[in-house]
């Protein structure tokens, strides 16, 4: 007989899916689980790839290209963002999918994991251009999405703006409008109050946690922050961390990295970036230029990535000078820089915890358009701490059972969820 050779997805040379197989192969080596199971967790359910065509400002057509991934829906719907980039492939989307089911397991959310994204640069194009794209991508997705089987939100690239789009083309047709397709939406049609700073938010909530945990007991105005990324949740985590009173000293964007050690005025750094025509902080005053590069190497107390994934190497953990890492993107952590991480004794506080306060609000966005009842700020942002304290519980809990770190952690816990769900439902048939 001629051996059935199964063509295996994850030989990837996508560092990201790279990065996310590899943690997956350590976490699941702490837990005695059925190599079927192992394998079953590993694979992406679904995926589907759409080439389609936008009409642009000129006249013109383009054909783009999209993907939207379902990882693992064992614990319910799947659950992610959508992403805009011109660095999205389908591996990125494949690790990014499988993050998702995690991170959604380890806060306790009903839902599996999903990620979609599209290939392309959204500051290339304009406001009708990108409509035409969002809905055009949506309608080519219609035949996955939905509000009890896969529910969009933004990421890089996308705002509340792109899921209004999406929304209205879904409601379009269906018939009828439905809200609960997507997350992240604006307040105005059905989305919640504090979903926009959620991300941002819940990093600064892990970083207090952690910063409890590990006994240090300076004043904020002390504790001196960087945050790469100035997008939804950098800025939202710098602005956050701002107004608790921390010393943030250095941000970044596109444009590169502001340093000031006296401590930078965030506020003033967002009114700036609004008002710029080059949607950056590109000549922003009151502030020293470093690079990118320079500004994760930067003296702090804590170093809070998000921005890409795959910014702490094994080149530079080494010279990172931060005694406390948050990681408010997905993935910015590679294994090698982990390594380091821990023998230097430098605690990194996972993705799949300290960025769950957007998944975790868009949860709640959900549950209220369902319900068609809404819930006011305090009530959301209550019930965010909440669940995000619990889950960095559970994790440290997880670490000092097993003697791991808490990425590993992280992970043990949100796979064994998903592993004992999946036991108790069985296989099918
Ligand atoms: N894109 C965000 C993330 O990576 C949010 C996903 C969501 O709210 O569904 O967690």
């Amino acid at each position: 007989m001629v051996a059935h050779v199964v063509p295996s997805i994850h030989t990837t040379s996508d560092p990201t899916y790279q990065t996310a197989l590899h943690q997956y192969d350590r976490a699941v080596s702490y837990l005695n689980l059925p190599d079927g199971l192992v394998e079953f967790m590993k694979w992406p359910r679904r995926e589907l790839t759409v080439n389609f065509p936008v009409r642009l400002d000129s006249g013109e057509t383009q054909i783009f290209t999209g993907f939207r991934v379902h990882h693992n829906t064992v614990l319910g719907p799947s659950k992610g963002g959508i992403r805009y980039s011109t660095h999205v492939n389908l591996d990125e989307v494949r690790a990014l999918a499988m993050w998702m089911s995690w991170k959604c397991a380890l806060v306790n959310l009903p839902y599996g994991g999903a990620k979609g994204g599209v290939i392309v640069d959204p500051r290339a194009h304009s406001l009708m251009e990108l409509s035409n794209l969002t809905r055009r991508f949506t309608s080519e997705l219609i035949i996955l999405i939905g509000p009890k089987i896969d529910i969009p939100a933004p990421d890089m690239g996308t705002n509340a703006q792109t899921m209004a789009w999406m929304m209205d083309t879904y409601s379009m047709t269906v018939g009828y409008s439905v809200p609960a397709v997507v997350t992240g939406k604006p307040i105005n049609i059905g989305g919640s109050a504090g979903r926009e700073e959620a991300t941002g938010r819940g990093v600064i909530v892990c970083m207090l946690e952690a910063l409890r945990q590990q006994n240090v007991i300076k004043s904020p105005k002390d504790i001196s922050v960087i945050v790469q990324g100035f997008g939804n949740v950098g800025s939202n985590a710098a602005q956050r961390a701002y107004d608790l009173g921390f010393k943030v000293v250095a941000v970044s964007d596109i444009s590169g990295g502001y340093y000031n050690k006296n401590g930078l005025n965030i506020r003033d750094m967002r009114d700036y970036l609004t008002k710029s025509p080059t949607k950056s902080l590109e000549g922003y005053r009151g502030a020293e230029k470093v690079t990118n590069a320079e500004l994760l190497e930067l003296p702090c107390d804590v170093l809070i990535p998000a921005a890409l994934e795959g910014q702490l190497t094994g080149e530079n953990a080494s010279r990172v000078r931060a005694k406390l890492i948050v990681e408010g993107a997905n993935g910015p952590t590679m294994p090698e820089a982990d390594d380091i991480f821990r023998d230097r004794g430098i605690m990194v506080v996972p993705d799949i915890l300290a960025n769950a306060g957007g998944v975790t609000v868009s949860y709640f966005e959900w549950v209220q358009g369902l319900q068609e009842f809404f819930w006011d700020e305090d009530e959301v942002y209550r019930r965010l701490e909440r669940i995000l304290i619990r889950a960095f519980d559970d994790v440290t809990a997880t670490a000092e059972r097993y003697n791991v770190d808490l990425r590993t952690a992280a992970q043990i816990t949100a796979i064994n969820r998903v592993a004992q769900a999946t036991l108790t439902r069985g296989f099918y048939p």
